[in-house]
């Protein structure tokens, strides 16, 4: 099963779940989870379960390069580019690497064959895995990727689609990719993915193809509000089931509360606000390697995931 833990607000607590939910079934038996870090612009999941990292790819998109001894500036190129990413200036042809998608379509329509493409780097992607003392890379902990995007880079989509290409089973739909290889088949178990905050384009992506969205949020009404912005992506336009984690719980107003009982959206798990889980965050321990007993806890919220696919 696939889960993307999400928040329309940042600083819920959605990597805090996602690291303990994942430490907790690998401990458990559950099979080897498998977490992705797909908060590609800020990737933190590796400072908490410190992981060994044994691959690593640079990840891109294929933008246009123009020969312009074969060019002839009809401009056909940039009429078809949705995206102002080429421009035809009298004998000169601009490419914006930054505004570019990658689709291809000027490759595609230009009359001459003046065009190929080349791979414009953004990021990388690694893989590897962690576990607890003793543990190997075959034998207990879990595995690991994450991907991070190139300082001054506007596109973490393609960064995520990649990522997740590398190293999640089919059937996700396929994705036009310029990284190599293959797709790996990881069997049945659990693949847990932490999404960036908000709604945009890259939680979008984290969430394509995951079988249930499970929200982090506080009891407040800054939380309520993107939570609800959350909602409408996952829920209402993506169809997803949601769960509701409440983090900080006891503070706040019941503001969450309401609106769940309202939408009929369950909420899973409460973890109130505890000085132990705080200082340990601040110091990059697990809440779960903080507060052990939260380990069954977090083994119930599985249970009850798997049951709202
Ligand atoms: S479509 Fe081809 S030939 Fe026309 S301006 Fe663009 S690169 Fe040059
Ligand atoms: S590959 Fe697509 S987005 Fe990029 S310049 Fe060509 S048409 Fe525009």
């Amino acid at each position: 099963m696939i889960v993307t833990i999400a928040s329309g607000k940042g600083g819920t607590g959605k990597t805090t779940v996602a690291v303990s939910l994942a430490l907790s079934l690998a401990a458990d038996g559950h099979g080897r989870p498998l977490l992705l870090d797909c908060d590609v612009e800020e990737p933190n999941v590796a400072l908490f379960i410190r992981p060994t990292l044994e691959e690593r790819r640079e990840v891109g998109l294929m933008i246009p390069q123009v020969d312009l001894e074969a060019c002839t500036f009809c401009g056909r190129c940039a009429e078809v580019c949705q995206y102002h990413a080429i421009a035809v200036v009298g004998e000169r042809v601009l490419v914006f690497p930054e505004l570019c998608h990658g689709c291809g379509s000027c490759t595609l329509n230009c009359p001459t064959g003046a065009i190929h493409e080349v791979l414009h780097v953004i990021g990388t992607i690694e893989r590897g895995w962690a576990g607890p003392p003793g543990a190997s890379v075959a034998t207990g902990g879990l595995d690991f990727a994450q991907g991070t995007m190139n300082v001054g880079e506007p596109m973490a989509v393609p960064i995520i689609r990649q990522l997740k290409q590398w190293v999640i089973p089919s059937p996700l739909p396929p994705a036009p990719s310029p990284v190599e290889g293959e797709r790996e088949r990881c069997g049945d178990r659990p693949i847990i993915l932490d999404a960036s905050p908000g709604t945009a384009c890259p939680v979008v992506e984290s969430m394509r193809g995951a079988d249930v969205v499970l929200m982090v949020t506080e009891p407040t009404p800054f939380g309520l509000h993107d939570l609800r912005l959350a909602v409408e992506v996952a829920r209402d336009e993506l169809r997803l089931p949601v769960g509701v984690v409440i983090n900080r719980d006891g503070v706040g107003d019941q503001g969450v509360d309401d609106y769940c009982a309202t939408e009929d959206i369950p909420i899973l798990m409460r973890i109130p606000l505890e000085r132990r889980i705080a200082e340990g965050y601040s110091e990059g321990v697990p809440l779960v390697e903080a507060a052990p007993a939260y380990r069954q806890r977090f083994i119930g919220l599985w249970e009850r995931l798997v049951k709202l696919q």
